[in-house]
């Protein structure tokens, strides 16, 4: 139904233990790769630290942690993979550096009053689907140390436009004509749905723009809902069927900058790209700019839901127009 959205299953899917998920997310290597060699090669910012591993998983975050040296991480997971996480602390022989906390951050009592270190890998499609986020600041805000050190402390938000006829045609249009009879009713649900997907490096039309940056150490919660304005620049003469967002994320305290990009030029990783089909088709010539605002906040009413509003103009030689178009990440 329409109420039913990610709030509604999302702490059930992990605990009926979506190893296939689980999995990926592991295997996605320039993810966990990333995070080993940020704990791995900076070995002597854990060292002694007390740590918070928030939404730990499997463990393996807490894990990589205490293999450098770590005096102690709390690893919190809210699902039933807690009960494997503690297995696995045991198996691999950390149960005294370990401890494992079955709960909500938002619910769970740590023994201690205070963490020289949060580290976490919240991210989700879009990088706010599923507004994790804010369990990452809730922790910040009641444990963290002074001058504490957050994992990834910072992330940022891009805008690209892509050429995307043939997949448009086949996703979008098809419910113009199904058969003959008219379902565009249909089309306007589905292009309000940003599609999660792999955009190839040879159908980006425009240059990309930085959207947002978040500072995970000072931003407050509120800053997960923003407007940011956008100028695609084109590269080409071309047409353009979408508009693609993706992020990345950097570990700064590292003694040299370490962190991993979502985007369509970068390794693919699970999180893929977001794509946010447009009504119009634009006709842009080479050096023409799309300019517009993306607006993006919480679902009020399901607030793991994503609302993104969408203004784009075009004042070309070949195409001039203006529209508002709203989407939802569900
Ligand atoms: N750290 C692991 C898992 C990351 S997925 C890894 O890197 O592989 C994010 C995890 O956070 C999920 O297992 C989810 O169940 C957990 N989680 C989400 N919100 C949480 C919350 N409010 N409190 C505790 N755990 C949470």
């Amino acid at each position: 139904g329409d109420d039913k959205t990610s709030a509604d299953y999302y702490f059930d899917s992990y605990s009926h233990f979506d190893f296939l998920l689980i999995q990926e997310m592991l295997k996605d290597v320039v993810r966990t790769k990333t995070y080993q060699n940020v704990i791995y090669k900076n070995s002597f910012l854990f060292k002694d630290k007390v740590v918070l591993d928030v939404g730990a998983g499997t463990g393996i975050l807490s894990l990589f942690c205490a293999k450098v040296g770590a005096k102690h991480v709390y690893a919190v997971e809210c699902s039933s993979m807690a009960d494997m996480a503690q297995q696995i602390v045991m198996q691999n022989g950390f149960s005294n550096v370990i401890s494992v906390l079955k709960g909500k951050i938002e619910e769970i009592e740590l023994p201690v009053s205070e963490v020289d270190i949060i580290i976490s890998e919240w991210m989700g499609y879009f990088l706010l689907y599923e507004n994790m986020l804010n369990t990452v600041l809730y922790a910040r805000d009641k444990w963290l140390v002074r001058g504490g050190v957050i994992f990834p402390d910072k992330a940022a938000l891009y805008l690209t436009a892509i050429e995307d006829a043939d997949y448009k045609e086949d996703k979008i249009e098809f419910w113009n004509n199904v058969y003959g009879f008219d379902m565009s009713c249909i089309r306007k649900l589905s292009i309000s749905e940003p599609l999660v997907d792999v955009v190839e490096r040879n159908q980006i039309v425009t240059d990309c723009q930085l959207l947002k940056t978040m500072d995970i150490c000072n931003m407050d919660s509120g800053d997960v809902s923003f407007t940011a304005p956008f100028k695609l620049v084109a590269e080409r003469d071309d047409y353009i069927h979408a508009l693609v967002a993706y992020f990345d994320v950097s570990f700064t305290k590292c003694h040299k900058l370490m962190g991993f990009s979502t985007g369509p030029k970068s390794r693919a990783t699970h999180w893929k790209q977001t794509v946010l089909y447009l009504e119009d088709v634009v006709s842009i010539c080479k050096g023409e700019v799309l300019t517009g605002s993306m607006s993006v906040s919480p679902n009020k009413k399901n607030p793991r839901d994503v609302d993104i509003i969408l203004k784009y103009s075009m004042n070309g030689r070949h195409c001039q127009l203006s529209r508002t178009q709203h989407y939802r990440m569900r």
